[in-house]
């Protein structure tokens, strides 16, 4: 037996990842069960919310600080897990099996399962400690965040429940970094999804008709590619910047056609674009439809998202909360970097109603396997963020 097997910590992670909250169509019952078991055994009150239906719980678990009137602190997590291969996994995805190095393998071990744990073993071990703090705080669970969090933080960010719950800071996830410092996140750049319908000049294969659908795509792919080219060169050229600094281009579907002798009256291509922050994404759109007139014309724009644009969390002294976040990481020796999410979390539905909002796992020298075959996390790693929770949570909700 392990050393860990033991740790009531470690078995409280692996039975919420036995849990197999995965897409698509989960039922979360088991979730919120297994929260309320946990709620009473921290003695914390628990309410459950559903603005985006029943089957769209939003756990919030809450202790209440010395001074409750202060703004609260949220710490969010999503309950929900993307789909597994199993067949490729050297361990069921939903055993959390634990090897002899601590290594628990699941899906959600790091994206993030991992997290919501941590938040509520870190308040156990203060509440051991009889420690009170100043701010309440709230921990949250969400669901469908893997899908975009519509029914989850999206629609709960908007209620009165919600504003009942006067938050003024909170923490969300992050990703796992292969070396010694730990990301932290403050920003994410804009999602654009875009399906060009590129209709043209349809006809018999054998001929050479004028304005193809298939001359038009050539051109606008060509385009397309050049401005990717330019970013990527962006992203080589300076060593400083991460993928979230730069605006990532993606052909992800293309559709059309009937018959092979047969010349389409349409095609279309579908890019996914995430802008860098520093951008206009209006600017960007633009110089998208000049991309399209150029390509000769006939080519139809349809948005699948466009998310408006969100203004990064603050990392300087204007942001008390970002203050003693920093504070607590150097007074720990916990080496962090700042940067840009390079893809979407929850935390941007918190800063587009004007709340500061910072992704963070704590997860350093751990391979990262997000969305991966064999996702784990070490049982050591794991123990470890809660050390780092304690204490920047005794920072943040004393500010
Ligand atoms: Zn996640």
């Amino acid at each position: 037996m392990s050393t860990w097997e033991n740790n009531e910590e470690i078995k409280i992670f692996r039975e919420y990842l036995q849990i197999p909250s995965v897409h698509p169509d989960i039922d979360y019952e088991p979730c919120v069960a297994f929260l309320k078991k946990q709620a009473q055994n921290l003695g914390l009150p628990l309410k459950v919310y559903t603005p985006g239906g029943e089957k769209k719980p939003i756990v919030v678990i809450t202790w209440i600080g010395s001074n409750p009137e202060l703004p609260s602190i949220v710490l969010n997590s999503h309950m929900d897990v993307v789909p597994v291969f199993p067949n490729e996994w050297k361990h069921p995805p939903f055993g959390a099996e634990m090897d002899s190095e601590g290594r628990i393998f699941a899906r959600g071990s790091q994206d993030m399962k991992c997290v919501g744990m941590q938040h509520l073993a870190a308040i156990r071990a203060l509440r051991k400690a009889g420690i009170q703090l100043k701010r309440t705080i709230h921990v949250t669970f969400v669901p469908d965040e893997e899908l975009g969090g519509k029914p989850g933080m999206a629609m709960f960010v908007h209620t009165d429940d919600f504003k009942k719950l006067n938050v003024g800071f909170s923490l969300d996830e992050g990703i796992a970094s292969a070396t010694d410092v730990y990301p932290v996140y403050y920003a994410e750049r804009f999602i654009i999804q875009i399906h060009f319908k590129i209709s043209g000049t349809t006809g018999h294969g054998s001929l050479l008709h004028e304005n193809t659908a298939g001359v038009k795509l050539n051109h606008l792919l060509r385009k397309m590619m050049e401005f990717r080219q330019e970013e990527e060169n962006k992203l080589k050229n300076n060593k400083n910047f991460t993928i979230g600094d730069v605006t990532t281009i993606n052909l992800t579907q293309i559709h059309g056609g009937v018959q092979s002798n047969v010349v389409p009256p349409m095609i279309e291509a579908v890019f996914d674009i995430r802008v860098a922050v520093t951008v206009d994404p209006d600017a960007l759109i633009q110089k998208i439809e000049k991309f399209c007139e150029e390509s000769g014309g006939g080519i139809e724009i349809e948005f699948e998202q466009k998310e408006p644009k969100v203004e990064p969390t603050k990392i300087d002294a204007s942001n008390i909360y970002w203050t003693a976040l920093k504070q607590a990481f150097d007074d720990a020796g916990i080496k962090t970097s700042t940067q840009v999410f390079p893809g979407a979390t929850d935390s941007r539905y918190v800063r587009l109603v004007g709340i500061p909002a910072i992704g963070f796992s704590p997860m350093n020298n751990t391979p990262v396997l997000l969305h991966d075959n064999d996702e784990y996390l070490k049982a050591d790693t794991y123990l470890e963020g809660i050390e780092i929770y304690k204490k920047i949570l005794k920072a943040l909700a004393n500010v």
